[in-house]
């Protein structure tokens, strides 16, 4: 079977190039806040009208026309999808102008837009751009991004297709909880994933940059100097750094969690539960978030079953006979003691276990799962007790 992916490599644009791509960019930029004029003064620009709209701006204008057609209707056709998606999708707003100061360049190139020769990314308009080949392309590809990130650096982004390897046998579930001190906690101690903090890592380094910019910086309306300018760029590469470095921690236990189960059960992480507070709980969250996400990609793209188990009560809940426990654990609270059948487990072991029996059960969150295990002392599990304590009946009267 074949699977659609993307493989991002550096580029190592000249001057030239990297002129040429920027006044690609600014040709597109126009575009697509002509798109957003239209929309904003009421008609609904569908990407049909936006390329008749295209191709009366090109026949009117020189200066778009010494642009890639190729690049601008990729362009209008990335804002019809956004603005379709403003509808549908929730959480998008409109699509919103592009200003010239704050908008990252990103050009976009179907197969007659561009052309790979002697290891070189030949594009639309002739810019000719050396490419850092980390790794070989598995097929011809069929589209190219090309962007620049925060850190000014360019990459190029070919779609490509490539076979799926087949999974390896499995067998067995596992529970996933998220957490600070340790970024993944799982039903086998060996699947752990600790919170390696590459942002604390690099905190002195950081820390320097951002003094350098707090002495550095001009008041407001004043423009920045070019020594602010150097400090904050050396703040966003230690960022940007640390955020890869996870990234990669990530992927590398996701790989090796998604090997060896058919079953992955994963707490639903929303991030806004810890991100409140200090820095190292933020780095944790994104940790989380990205750890999360990739395990997710993983687990599906190898056709397991990937679970998501909502977080509510799973710290509460004893994993061994399914009683809640009444009051909620502090988080200074390492250990969790079943009050019902004296069951003592870490305290993220036993959510993560939690996890795994909802998923295993076929439940949708927690409240299902503890009328589901049997009490160890037959009859009605205690979680039914500790919630109505009267005996059956009489609460009705
Ligand atoms: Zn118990």
């Amino acid at each position: 079977m074949d699977e659609t992916v993307r493989y991002t490599y550096r580029l190592r644009p000249g001057a030239q190039a990297v002129s040429a791509l920027n006044a690609e960019w600014g040709r597109c930029r126009w575009l697509w806040n002509e798109a957003v004029h239209q929309q904003k003064t009421g008609a609904k620009p569908t990407f049909c009208t936006l390329s008749k709209l295209l191709t009366a701006a090109r026949a009117r204008n020189a200066w778009l026309r010494d642009g890639s057609q190729v690049a601008q209707q990729q362009t209008l056709r990335t804002y019809a999808q956004t603005l379709a998606h403003s509808y549908t999708v929730k959480g998008r707003g409109r699509p919103q102008p592009k200003r010239r100061k704050t908008s990252r360049p990103s050009l976009e190139y179907t197969r007659r837009g561009f052309a790979v020769k002697d290891g070189r990314l030949r594009i639309a308009g002739g810019a000719t751009i050396p490419v850092v080949w980390s790794r070989d392309l598995p097929s011809d590809p069929t589209s190219v991004r090309v962007y620049q990130d925060s850190l000014g650096h360019w990459y190029a982004s070919f779609v490509v297709t490539r076979t799926v390897e087949p999974a390896t046998d499995a067998d067995g579930g596992i529970g996933i909880d998220w957490g600070v001190a340790t970024t993944a906690t799982t039903t086998d101690p060996r699947f752990d994933l600790p919170h390696l903090g590459h942002r604390k890592r690099c905190a002195a380094a950081l820390a320097k940059a951002q003094r350098k910019m707090a002495r550095r910086r001009r008041p407001r309306g004043h423009a920045q100097s070019g020594g602010y300018r150097r400090a904050a760029r050396q703040a966003a590469k230690l960022h940007k750094k640390a955020a890869r470095q996870t990234t990669h921690d990530a992927r590398v236990w996701a790989r090796r969690v998604v090997n060896h189960h058919a079953l992955i059960a994963v707490e639903d992480f929303k991030p806004k539960f810890l991100a409140r507070s200090t820095m190292a709980r933020k780095a944790a969250d994104a940790a989380i978030g990205t750890t999360k996400r990739v395990l997710i990609e993983y687990g599906k793209r190898a056709g397991r079953k990937v679970v998501l188990v909502p977080p509510a009560y799973t710290t509460m809940t004893c994993a061994q006979c399914g009683t809640r426990a009444k009051d909620r654990l502090g988080l200074g609270q390492r250990v969790f003691r079943c009050g019902h059948c004296g069951n003592a487990d870490d305290r993220d072991r036993n959510a993560a276990r939690v996890i795994l029996a909802v998923a295993e059960r076929g439940h949708a969150d927690v409240d299902d799962v503890r009328h589901s295990i049997p009490s160890p002392r037959g009859g009605r599990s205690g979680a039914v007790r500790a919630r109505n304590p009267l005996p059956s009946g009489m609460g009705k009267r």
